[in-house]
């Protein structure tokens, strides 16, 4: 099928406003960098993503699961598939009791700050740590997202997982492997989260909110917050803190163009304004170069790329 005829076909199942031509990628990352994807489509139910999907798969075209795009390198070339968005299936609601605990599900592109406030309104504990982190489900669950001493892992109990074959299966806690900062979902590139499922336990509401407050509170005291960026910008690598490594090879501040080494907080690389996947990529081999040279340790990138190696 000639590739107009895939937009057109697109069209037909997202309507004509979910779907886009040249979509600078920029917009739709927290390091505001990235060029142009070729199409943009923005499915608005679980149904026509799974469409949407099968489309792709049909007709060999390459494509992208884009969250919130907060752990995202995007090239400045842009990307020459299809992004496929969740941003538009994002419900989340409490799905039953039982016993002791009480259940939450919430769609791939639900916000994980939108999901700690449900739990938070209904007086549940364990999810205060996701509060502050700019990620959506489907990204949280990829990554194994976690903070201040909590993680996606501690609180799921499955997701909704569509497969290679076109298949939906419910995935086990087990099944997804959530390891620091990893899951099948990233090690297996075919898997896409549709929703998943969380189960917390009764605590007190105004202690819950006083946890969120004094997380976003030491976020933001801590971290360049002002500034573009893709969070974290290199794994801890185990034994070390990155930004601690960063900040003792010398490379507080380090710059390139408008990218650089943030002053508040080594372990982020920020956009000052204007900066570009260039840059980005000459801060990090940099960084990478330096503190392998000077400590022997070889940092690994946790945000991930797209549209170059
Ligand atoms: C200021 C700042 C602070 C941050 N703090 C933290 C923190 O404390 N802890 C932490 O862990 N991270 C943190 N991050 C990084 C980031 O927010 C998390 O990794 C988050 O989980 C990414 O979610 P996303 O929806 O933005 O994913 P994206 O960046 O859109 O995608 C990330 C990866 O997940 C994949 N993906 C996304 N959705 C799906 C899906 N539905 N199915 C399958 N794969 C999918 C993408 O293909 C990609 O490989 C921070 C980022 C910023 C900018």
């Amino acid at each position: 099928m000639a590739e107009s005829e895939i937009v057109k076909k697109l069209i037909e199942i997202n309507g004509e406003q979910q779907v886009s031509m040249s979509e600078p990628m920029s917009r739709h990352t927290t390091f505001r960098i990235g060029g142009p994807a070729k199409v943009f489509v923005s499915p608005d139910n679980i149904e026509k993503i799974i469409k949407t999907i099968e489309l792709l798969k049909k007709e060999e075209m390459e494509y992208f699961i884009l969250g919130n795009g907060s752990n995202l390198l995007v090239a400045d070339e842009g990307y020459t598939g299809i992004i496929v968005s969740t941003e538009n299936i994002k419900s989340a609601s409490i799905e039953k009791e039982d016993g002791e605990l009480t259940y939450i599900c919430a769609e791939a592109g639900a916000m994980l700050s939108k999901v700690s406030v449900l739990a938070a309104e209904s007086s549940l504990t364990g999810f205060e740590f996701a509060g502050g982190i700019p990620g959506t489900i489907g990204g949280a669950v990829s990554m194994n997202a976690g903070a201040y001493g909590g993680e996606i892992k501690d609180v799921i109990v499955s997701a909704d997982v569509l497969m290679e074959d076109g298949k939906v299966i419910r995935f086990t806690k087990d099944e997804l492997e959530l390891s620091y900062r990893n899951s099948i979902i990233q090690k297996e590139k075919q898997l896409i989260v549709l929703a998943a499922e969380f189960a917390f336990k009764k605590g007190n509401k105004s202690e819950i909110l006083a946890k969120m407050k004094d997380f976003s509170q030491r976020r933001r005291d801590k971290q360049p917050l002002e500034y573009a960026s893709a969070g974290s910008t290199f794994k801890r690598p185990e034994g070390y803190f990155a930004g601690k490594l960063i900040d003792d090879a010398g490379l507080r501040g380090y710059r390139v163009g408008n990218v650089m080494v943030s002053e508040k907080h080594c372990g982020f690389v920020v956009n000052v304004g204007g900066g570009t996947c260039e840059e980005a990529k000459a801060v990090i081999a940099h960084v990478k170069d330096e503190v392998e040279k000077q400590f022997g340790v070889t940092l690994e990138l946790e945000v991930r790329k797209l549209g170059w190696q």
